[in-house]
């Protein structure tokens, strides 16, 4: 099956529905003994998580997925199933909340170097004795920095050490991270997997049924931080425009970073699809497509910026990305005091609305 078909048909059961040709949503938290689906209590497994959990594994090409309450909660589980006293190579500029996760539920239990993951050179110096795991974000969130997934991951196998990837800003649309050499896939589901900005969610997928996936299983299962069988469905049912939707973003995404590129106002546009981004041939080499989501800084500051935001029509001022709406925020202020962040970067999640009125609503509020 394509990517648009299986999208369609793998997270839809139907079977025991008389007739039904949308899966119903199971709300039963517990099962009769001895059915036939083996399901016995819904924090396990219930049909609409695993209806979900099949689609996910097949978009990643991977052999089994697992799905959680949150992108979070799905990062997290990795670090969980990590023997105390590992040590992780993680991107400079990764996700802040998982990067939170790291640093605050994870200090004295692992170590971690946060290194420039694009530069291949930054991530060899980084490898310790007890190197356990290499997370990559890419492209990365808000700079969009692109990492060569197939040098790291021969890195991590030289190493024995495992290779996840969230792959959250180029779904498998655009990146199959598993193809590339990754042990792992996570994504926030929350994003463009819901698509509608209105499910919070999250998944690994794996490349191999191993013992450590065997442990990432154990913490959804008794860790519990589970979806809920509506949520789910809401979830497979967002898959099933998945592909038609990306093409839409990233479309509307390099026409807007092409528009900002030539305005005056502009001092720099982080769009992986544009030649001029420095990553852009490694990109060109892993990717179908660039995404949806662009970067750029704006002349006069942090204060050019808030103006150039509070102007806009048809972005809104909100964290999150990946749905119909398009988005806007200037990500210094929401990441803290800390950030590396320039504070004159606005992040776009660019959606699905006329490109032209994208433009011409962009074109006014710069001036
Ligand atoms: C949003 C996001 C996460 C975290 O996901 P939640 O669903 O918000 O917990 C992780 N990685 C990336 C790249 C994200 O954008």
């Amino acid at each position: 099956m394509k990517f648009e078909t299986l999208t369609i048909h793998l997270g839809n059961g139907t079977h025991e529905s008389h007739g039904a040709v949308v899966q119903p949503i199971t709300l039963s938290t517990t099962f009769e003994h001895g059915n036939e689906g083996g399901m016995l209590y819904s924090r396990a497994n219930n049909p609409n998580r695993h209806s979900l959990e099949q689609v996910l594994a097949a978009m990643e090409k991977g052999e089994d997925a697992a799905a959680f309450s949150s992108g979070n909660a799905a990062g997290t589980a990795v670090y969980q199933a990590l023997a105390p006293g590992s040590h992780i190579v993680a991107p400079d500029d990764m996700y802040h909340g998982l990067h939170n996760s790291m640093v605050q539920l994870f200090a004295g239990i692992h170590e971690v170097t946060f290194v420039d993951m694009s530069n291949l050179e930054a991530v060899k110096n980084a490898i310790r004795p007890n190197t356990a795991l290499f997370w990559v974000e890419s492209p990365s969130n808000p700079l969009l920095k692109v990492s060569d997934i197939r040098a790291i991951s021969a890195l991590a196998k030289a190493k024995g050490a495992i290779l996840a990837c969230d792959n959250t800003f180029a779904t498998p649309v655009f990146q199959n991270p598993i193809d590339l050499g990754a042990d792992l896939v996570m994504h926030s589901s929350t994003k463009y997997f819901g698509g509608h900005s209105d499910i919070l969610g999250g998944a690994l997928v794996t490349a191999k049924k191993d013992a450590f996936w065997e442990k990432i299983r154990n913490v959804q299962r008794i860790g519990g931080a589970v979806p809920s069988p509506t949520d789910c469905y809401y979830l497979t049912r967002s898959i099933r425009t998945l592909a038609y939707r990306m093409k839409g973003h990233a479309s509307n995404a390099k026409a807007l970073a092409e528009f900002l590129v030539s305005h005056a106002q502009v001092e720099k546009v982080y769009y992986p699809g544009l030649a001029t981004h420095p990553n852009h041939a490694v990109a060109a080499k892993q990717m179908h497509g660039f995404g949806g989501m662009v970067s750029f800084t704006v002349k006069g500051g942090a204060a050019a910026a808030d103006r150039l935001v509070s102007k806009l029509r048809f972005f809104a001022n909100a964290t999150s990305l990946g749905g119909v709406e398009s988005l806007i925020e200037r990500r210094a202020a929401v990441e803290g005091p800390n950030t590396t962040t320039p504070d004159n970067l606005l992040r776009v999640s660019v959606g699905l609305e006329h490109i032209d009125d994208l433009i011409d609503d962009m074109k006014e509020a710069l001036g």
